[in-house]
Protein backbone atom coordinates (compact mmCIF):
# COMPACT_ATOMS: atom_id res chain seq x y z
CA UNK A 1 0.00 0.00 0.00
CA UNK A 2 1.40 3.35 -0.87
CA UNK A 3 2.29 5.41 2.25
CA UNK A 4 0.42 8.73 2.58
CA UNK A 5 2.46 11.72 1.41
CA UNK A 6 2.34 14.23 3.49
CA UNK A 7 3.32 17.28 2.02
CA UNK A 8 3.13 19.51 -1.72
CA UNK A 9 5.82 21.41 -3.04
CA UNK A 10 4.44 24.30 -5.78
CA UNK A 11 6.75 25.77 -8.11
CA UNK A 12 5.61 29.53 -9.22
CA UNK A 13 8.18 30.01 -11.73
CA UNK A 14 7.84 33.97 -12.56
CA UNK A 15 10.01 36.73 -12.22
CA UNK A 16 9.93 40.42 -11.84
CA UNK A 17 13.41 40.03 -12.91
CA UNK A 18 16.19 38.01 -13.56
CA UNK A 19 19.30 38.03 -11.06
CA UNK A 20 22.31 37.54 -12.96
CA UNK A 21 23.43 34.00 -11.16
CA UNK A 22 20.07 32.27 -10.98
CA UNK A 23 19.94 28.78 -12.46
CA UNK A 24 16.27 27.97 -11.34
CA UNK A 25 13.49 27.21 -13.42
CA UNK A 26 11.83 31.13 -13.96
CA UNK A 27 11.07 33.41 -16.86
CA UNK A 28 10.04 36.66 -16.40
CA UNK A 29 6.16 37.93 -15.79
CA UNK A 30 3.72 37.61 -18.14
CA UNK A 31 -0.02 37.72 -17.35
CA UNK A 32 -1.53 35.93 -19.79
CA UNK A 33 0.82 33.09 -19.61
CA UNK A 34 0.39 33.21 -15.71
CA UNK A 35 -3.17 33.16 -15.91
CA UNK A 36 -2.70 29.72 -17.88
CA UNK A 37 0.25 28.54 -15.99
CA UNK A 38 -2.23 28.69 -12.42
CA UNK A 39 -4.95 26.93 -14.35
CA UNK A 40 -2.85 23.92 -15.57
CA UNK A 41 -1.16 24.18 -12.06
CA UNK A 42 -4.65 23.84 -10.14
CA UNK A 43 -5.08 20.59 -12.51
CA UNK A 44 -2.22 19.00 -11.21
CA UNK A 45 -3.17 19.57 -7.93
CA UNK A 46 -6.44 18.21 -8.74
CA UNK A 47 -5.01 15.56 -10.32
CA UNK A 48 -3.11 14.41 -6.89
CA UNK A 49 -6.17 13.63 -5.52
CA UNK A 50 -5.50 15.11 -1.79
CA UNK A 51 -8.91 14.12 0.14
CA UNK A 52 -7.04 15.51 3.50
CA UNK A 53 -4.76 17.84 5.19
CA UNK A 54 -1.34 18.20 4.35
CA UNK A 55 1.48 18.59 6.67
CA UNK A 56 3.40 21.16 4.98
CA UNK A 57 2.93 23.35 1.96
CA UNK A 58 5.88 24.78 -0.16
CA UNK A 59 5.21 27.57 -2.29
CA UNK A 60 8.30 28.46 -4.10
CA UNK A 61 9.82 29.68 -6.86
CA UNK A 62 10.44 31.89 -9.34
CA UNK A 63 9.13 34.55 -6.84
CA UNK A 64 5.55 32.88 -6.03
CA UNK A 65 4.78 37.29 -5.04
CA UNK A 66 5.14 38.56 -8.41
CA UNK A 67 1.60 36.50 -9.00
CA UNK A 68 -0.90 39.58 -9.17
CA UNK A 69 -2.58 39.84 -6.20
CA UNK A 70 -6.24 37.88 -7.74
CA UNK A 71 -4.45 35.36 -9.35
CA UNK A 72 -2.12 34.86 -6.17
CA UNK A 73 -5.75 34.71 -4.26
CA UNK A 74 -6.88 32.51 -6.52
CA UNK A 75 -4.55 29.88 -6.17
CA UNK A 76 -4.16 30.14 -2.28
CA UNK A 77 -8.28 29.77 -1.90
CA UNK A 78 -7.78 26.57 -4.50
CA UNK A 79 -5.44 25.16 -1.77
CA UNK A 80 -7.41 25.65 1.48
CA UNK A 81 -9.05 22.39 1.37
CA UNK A 82 -5.61 20.81 2.36
CA UNK A 83 -4.50 23.40 4.43
CA UNK A 84 -5.72 23.34 8.63
CA UNK A 85 -3.95 25.25 11.70
CA UNK A 86 -1.22 22.28 12.23
CA UNK A 87 -0.21 23.21 8.56
CA UNK A 88 3.13 24.71 8.27
CA UNK A 89 2.44 26.35 5.43
CA UNK A 90 5.51 28.53 3.28
CA UNK A 91 5.29 30.95 0.90
CA UNK A 92 8.66 32.41 -0.47
CA UNK A 93 8.83 36.03 -1.49
CA UNK A 94 11.41 38.85 -2.83
CA UNK A 95 11.26 41.68 -0.66
CA UNK A 96 10.39 43.74 -2.94
CA UNK A 97 6.95 42.03 -4.26
CA UNK A 98 6.04 41.38 -0.29
CA UNK A 99 2.60 44.11 -0.41
CA UNK A 100 0.27 43.99 2.10
CA UNK A 101 -2.62 42.89 0.28
CA UNK A 102 -0.36 39.77 -0.49
CA UNK A 103 0.44 39.31 3.25
CA UNK A 104 -3.26 39.65 3.93
CA UNK A 105 -4.15 36.89 1.26
CA UNK A 106 -1.74 34.84 2.81
CA UNK A 107 -2.96 35.38 6.25
CA UNK A 108 -6.80 34.70 5.14
CA UNK A 109 -5.89 31.55 4.02
CA UNK A 110 -3.66 29.99 6.49
CA UNK A 111 0.03 30.94 5.15
CA UNK A 112 2.15 30.95 8.61
CA UNK A 113 5.75 31.17 7.23
CA UNK A 114 7.20 33.22 5.12
CA UNK A 115 10.81 32.70 3.37
CA UNK A 116 12.57 36.38 2.00
CA UNK A 117 15.35 35.98 -0.50
CA UNK A 118 18.11 38.69 1.38
CA UNK A 119 20.92 37.21 -0.43
CA UNK A 120 22.94 39.83 0.47
CA UNK A 121 21.99 43.02 2.80
CA UNK A 122 24.98 45.17 0.85
CA UNK A 123 22.86 47.50 -1.26
CA UNK A 124 25.99 47.87 -3.93
CA UNK A 125 25.77 44.00 -3.75
CA UNK A 126 22.73 43.45 -4.52
CA UNK A 127 22.57 46.32 -7.74
CA UNK A 128 25.57 44.62 -8.92
CA UNK A 129 23.85 40.66 -9.13
CA UNK A 130 20.65 43.08 -10.39
CA UNK A 131 18.75 42.46 -7.35
CA UNK A 132 16.18 44.79 -7.15
CA UNK A 133 15.51 45.13 -3.53
CA UNK A 134 17.52 46.75 -0.52
CA UNK A 135 18.20 46.08 2.72
CA UNK A 136 15.61 48.60 3.61
CA UNK A 137 13.15 46.73 1.92
CA UNK A 138 13.97 43.62 3.56
CA UNK A 139 13.30 45.57 6.86
CA UNK A 140 9.83 46.71 5.79
CA UNK A 141 9.17 43.51 4.40
CA UNK A 142 9.95 42.05 7.88
CA UNK A 143 7.98 44.20 9.78
CA UNK A 144 4.98 43.92 7.59
CA UNK A 145 4.43 40.42 8.06
CA UNK A 146 4.86 40.32 11.86
CA UNK A 147 2.30 42.95 11.75
CA UNK A 148 -0.01 41.26 10.05
CA UNK A 149 0.33 38.26 12.09
CA UNK A 150 2.96 35.84 9.87
CA UNK A 151 5.76 35.67 12.81
CA UNK A 152 7.47 32.49 11.39
CA UNK A 153 10.21 34.05 9.53
CA UNK A 154 13.42 32.62 7.10
CA UNK A 155 15.68 34.97 5.78
CA UNK A 156 17.96 33.24 2.87
CA UNK A 157 21.80 34.94 2.39
CA UNK A 158 23.85 33.89 -0.66
CA UNK A 159 27.68 33.20 0.74
CA UNK A 160 30.31 34.27 -1.89
CA UNK A 161 29.05 36.41 -3.64
CA UNK A 162 31.67 38.60 -5.97
CA UNK A 163 32.93 41.43 -3.78
CA UNK A 164 31.52 39.83 -0.69
CA UNK A 165 34.88 40.49 1.63
CA UNK A 166 34.91 39.06 5.36
CA UNK A 167 34.08 42.10 6.53
CA UNK A 168 30.88 42.63 4.65
CA UNK A 169 29.91 38.95 5.58
CA UNK A 170 30.10 40.54 9.05
CA UNK A 171 28.04 43.38 8.84
CA UNK A 172 25.32 40.88 6.61
CA UNK A 173 25.12 38.93 10.00
CA UNK A 174 24.99 41.73 12.03
CA UNK A 175 22.01 43.10 9.73
CA UNK A 176 20.13 39.59 9.34
CA UNK A 177 20.11 39.26 13.48
CA UNK A 178 19.04 42.81 13.91
CA UNK A 179 15.58 41.58 12.19
CA UNK A 180 15.70 38.41 14.57
CA UNK A 181 14.19 35.45 12.37
CA UNK A 182 13.25 32.15 12.90
CA UNK A 183 15.39 30.80 10.59
CA UNK A 184 18.20 31.31 8.32
CA UNK A 185 19.17 29.91 5.45
CA UNK A 186 22.89 30.19 3.47
CA UNK A 187 24.56 28.73 1.00
CA UNK A 188 27.35 29.11 -1.12
CA UNK A 189 27.76 30.70 -4.04
CA UNK A 190 27.53 28.15 -7.37
CA UNK A 191 27.80 28.92 -10.67
CA UNK A 192 25.75 27.83 -13.75
CA UNK A 193 26.19 27.56 -16.88
CA UNK A 194 23.94 30.17 -18.82
CA UNK A 195 24.11 32.65 -16.07
CA UNK A 196 24.73 36.36 -16.32
CA UNK A 197 27.54 35.22 -14.24
CA UNK A 198 28.81 32.33 -16.04
CA UNK A 199 28.88 34.63 -19.25
CA UNK A 200 30.97 36.94 -17.51
CA UNK A 201 33.76 34.63 -16.53
CA UNK A 202 32.69 34.93 -12.10
CA UNK A 203 33.65 31.77 -10.19
CA UNK A 204 32.86 31.14 -7.08
CA UNK A 205 35.17 31.55 -4.31
CA UNK A 206 38.17 28.59 -3.25
CA UNK A 207 36.58 25.56 -1.06
CA UNK A 208 38.80 27.30 1.84
CA UNK A 209 37.50 30.83 1.27
CA UNK A 210 33.89 29.28 1.27
CA UNK A 211 34.66 26.91 4.39
CA UNK A 212 35.67 30.21 6.27
CA UNK A 213 32.66 32.27 5.38
CA UNK A 214 30.47 28.86 6.52
CA UNK A 215 32.53 28.69 9.84
CA UNK A 216 32.11 32.45 10.40
CA UNK A 217 28.31 32.19 9.99
CA UNK A 218 27.98 29.53 12.31
CA UNK A 219 30.10 30.76 15.34
CA UNK A 220 27.91 33.75 15.01
CA UNK A 221 24.15 32.07 14.30
CA UNK A 222 25.14 29.89 16.91
CA UNK A 223 26.05 32.16 19.53
CA UNK A 224 22.72 34.06 18.63
CA UNK A 225 21.17 30.98 19.97
CA UNK A 226 20.43 29.72 16.17
CA UNK A 227 21.09 25.75 15.92
CA UNK A 228 22.98 24.43 13.09
CA UNK A 229 20.39 21.61 12.11
CA UNK A 230 21.10 21.23 8.23
CA UNK A 231 24.31 21.55 6.70
CA UNK A 232 23.08 24.68 5.48
CA UNK A 233 20.39 26.16 7.67
CA UNK A 234 19.97 27.50 11.10
CA UNK A 235 17.14 27.95 13.53
CA UNK A 236 15.92 28.67 16.47
CA UNK A 237 13.90 25.73 18.78
CA UNK A 238 11.33 24.71 17.42
CA UNK A 239 11.38 26.33 13.96
CA UNK A 240 13.35 24.36 12.09
CA UNK A 241 11.78 23.73 8.01
CA UNK A 242 9.62 20.41 8.14
CA UNK A 243 8.85 21.10 4.71
CA UNK A 244 12.22 20.94 4.12
CA UNK A 245 12.68 18.11 6.65
CA UNK A 246 10.66 16.30 4.38
CA UNK A 247 13.10 15.85 1.43
CA UNK A 248 16.26 15.18 4.43
CA UNK A 249 14.44 12.19 5.60
CA UNK A 250 14.01 10.73 2.24
CA UNK A 251 10.25 11.27 2.88
CA UNK A 252 7.87 11.17 0.08
CA UNK A 253 6.13 14.37 -1.21
CA UNK A 254 3.67 15.95 -4.32
CA UNK A 255 5.37 18.33 -6.67
CA UNK A 256 3.43 20.62 -8.81
CA UNK A 257 4.06 23.15 -11.71
CA UNK A 258 6.92 23.92 -14.04
CA UNK A 259 9.86 22.01 -13.42
CA UNK A 260 8.83 21.00 -9.83
CA UNK A 261 10.25 17.35 -8.82
CA UNK A 262 7.92 14.97 -6.38
CA UNK A 263 8.56 11.92 -5.06
CA UNK A 264 5.42 9.37 -5.39
CA UNK A 265 5.12 5.31 -4.64
CA UNK A 266 8.28 4.43 -6.26
CA UNK A 267 8.59 6.87 -8.74
CA UNK A 268 10.61 10.43 -8.75
CA UNK A 269 10.00 12.82 -11.11
CA UNK A 270 10.57 16.50 -12.92
CA UNK A 271 8.08 17.76 -14.42
CA UNK A 272 8.52 19.85 -17.80
CA UNK A 273 10.62 22.91 -17.89
CA UNK A 274 8.83 24.17 -20.79
CA UNK A 275 6.06 26.71 -20.22
CA UNK A 276 3.85 25.90 -23.29
CA UNK A 277 4.38 22.45 -22.65
CA UNK A 278 3.12 22.53 -19.10
CA UNK A 279 0.03 24.44 -20.38
CA UNK A 280 -0.77 22.72 -22.87
CA UNK A 281 -0.41 19.40 -20.60
CA UNK A 282 0.97 19.57 -17.00
CA UNK A 283 1.48 15.48 -17.40
CA UNK A 284 4.69 16.56 -19.66
CA UNK A 285 7.90 14.82 -17.57
CA UNK A 286 11.40 15.96 -18.08
CA UNK A 287 12.38 12.88 -16.15
CA UNK A 288 10.90 9.91 -14.01
CA UNK A 289 12.48 7.01 -12.51
CA UNK A 290 11.70 4.04 -10.56
CA UNK A 291 13.42 4.12 -7.52
CA UNK A 292 14.92 0.67 -6.69
CA UNK A 293 15.77 -0.26 -3.25
CA UNK A 294 19.37 0.30 -3.98
CA UNK A 295 18.83 4.26 -5.43
CA UNK A 296 16.66 4.30 -2.39
CA UNK A 297 19.22 3.31 0.20
CA UNK A 298 21.99 5.85 -1.75
CA UNK A 299 19.45 8.84 -1.12
CA UNK A 300 18.26 7.90 2.32
CA UNK A 301 22.06 8.15 2.85
CA UNK A 302 22.69 11.37 1.24
CA UNK A 303 19.57 13.14 2.91
CA UNK A 304 19.88 12.11 5.97
CA UNK A 305 23.21 12.63 6.88
CA UNK A 306 22.88 16.68 6.23
CA UNK A 307 20.84 16.86 9.40
CA UNK A 308 21.73 16.81 12.87
CA UNK A 309 19.29 13.72 12.86
CA UNK A 310 21.56 11.57 11.40
CA UNK A 311 20.81 8.22 10.12
CA UNK A 312 18.65 6.08 12.61
CA UNK A 313 20.38 2.91 12.55
CA UNK A 314 17.77 0.18 13.34
CA UNK A 315 15.40 2.03 11.07
CA UNK A 316 17.87 1.89 8.20
CA UNK A 317 18.24 -1.99 9.32
CA UNK A 318 14.74 -2.64 8.76
CA UNK A 319 14.15 -0.75 5.57
CA UNK A 320 17.34 -1.93 3.61
CA UNK A 321 17.93 -5.25 5.52
CA UNK A 322 21.63 -3.85 6.00
CA UNK A 323 23.94 -3.55 9.22
CA UNK A 324 25.49 0.39 7.99
CA UNK A 325 27.80 0.15 10.69
CA UNK A 326 28.99 -3.38 10.56
CA UNK A 327 29.59 -2.95 6.58
CA UNK A 328 31.48 0.40 6.99
CA UNK A 329 32.72 -0.92 10.30
CA UNK A 330 36.37 0.12 9.54
CA UNK A 331 35.67 3.78 7.47
CA UNK A 332 33.04 4.77 10.12
CA UNK A 333 35.80 4.04 13.31
CA UNK A 334 38.18 6.32 11.09
CA UNK A 335 35.29 9.47 11.19
CA UNK A 336 34.77 8.79 14.37
CA UNK A 337 38.29 8.91 15.84
CA UNK A 338 38.77 12.36 13.64
CA UNK A 339 36.00 13.98 15.23
CA UNK A 340 33.79 13.80 11.66
CA UNK A 341 30.52 11.60 12.99
CA UNK A 342 29.50 9.98 16.28
CA UNK A 343 27.07 7.31 17.38
CA UNK A 344 24.08 9.35 19.56
CA UNK A 345 23.66 6.30 22.11
CA UNK A 346 19.91 7.05 23.20
CA UNK A 347 18.69 7.14 19.73
CA UNK A 348 21.38 4.78 18.07
CA UNK A 349 21.73 7.21 15.18
CA UNK A 350 24.74 7.85 12.80
CA UNK A 351 25.25 11.76 13.10
CA UNK A 352 28.01 14.02 11.57
CA UNK A 353 29.57 16.52 13.47
CA UNK A 354 29.78 20.48 12.21
CA UNK A 355 33.61 19.09 10.91
CA UNK A 356 31.79 15.90 8.89
CA UNK A 357 28.62 18.27 7.25
CA UNK A 358 31.44 20.24 5.83
CA UNK A 359 32.59 17.25 4.17
CA UNK A 360 30.06 15.56 3.95
CA UNK A 361 30.29 14.53 -0.23
CA UNK A 362 33.05 12.60 0.44
CA UNK A 363 31.55 11.02 3.23
CA UNK A 364 28.61 9.90 1.49
CA UNK A 365 30.58 8.89 -1.63
CA UNK A 366 32.93 6.19 0.96
CA UNK A 367 29.42 5.07 2.40
CA UNK A 368 27.26 4.41 -0.97
S1 LIG B 1 14.14 36.15 -7.84
FE1 LIG B 1 14.89 34.11 -7.30
S2 LIG B 1 14.08 32.75 -8.87
FE2 LIG B 1 13.84 34.87 -9.63
S3 LIG B 1 15.63 35.23 -10.87
FE3 LIG B 1 16.12 35.96 -8.81
S4 LIG B 1 17.05 34.21 -7.76
FE4 LIG B 1 16.05 33.45 -9.58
Amino acid sequence: MMKKINSLYIHIPFCDSICDYCDFTKLQYFHNFAVKYIESLKQEIASKNIDYKLKTIFIGGGTPTSLEDDLFEDLLSYLSTLVDTNTEYSIECNPESLTKTKVEIMKKYGVNRISIGVESTNNNILKSINRKHTFEDVQKAVELARREGINNINLDLILGLPNVTFNLLEKDIENILSLNPNHISCYGLTVHEHTVFFINGIKPPKDDVLRRMYDLVNQRLTEAGYEHYEVSNWAKPDYECEHNLTYWRDEQYFGCGLGASGYEGYIRYTNTRNLNKYIKDYKEKESEEVVTLSDDKTYYIMTNLRTKYGINLDFYKEKFKEDLLNKNREYLEKLFNSGLAYIQEETNSLICTYEGMMVLDQIILNLI
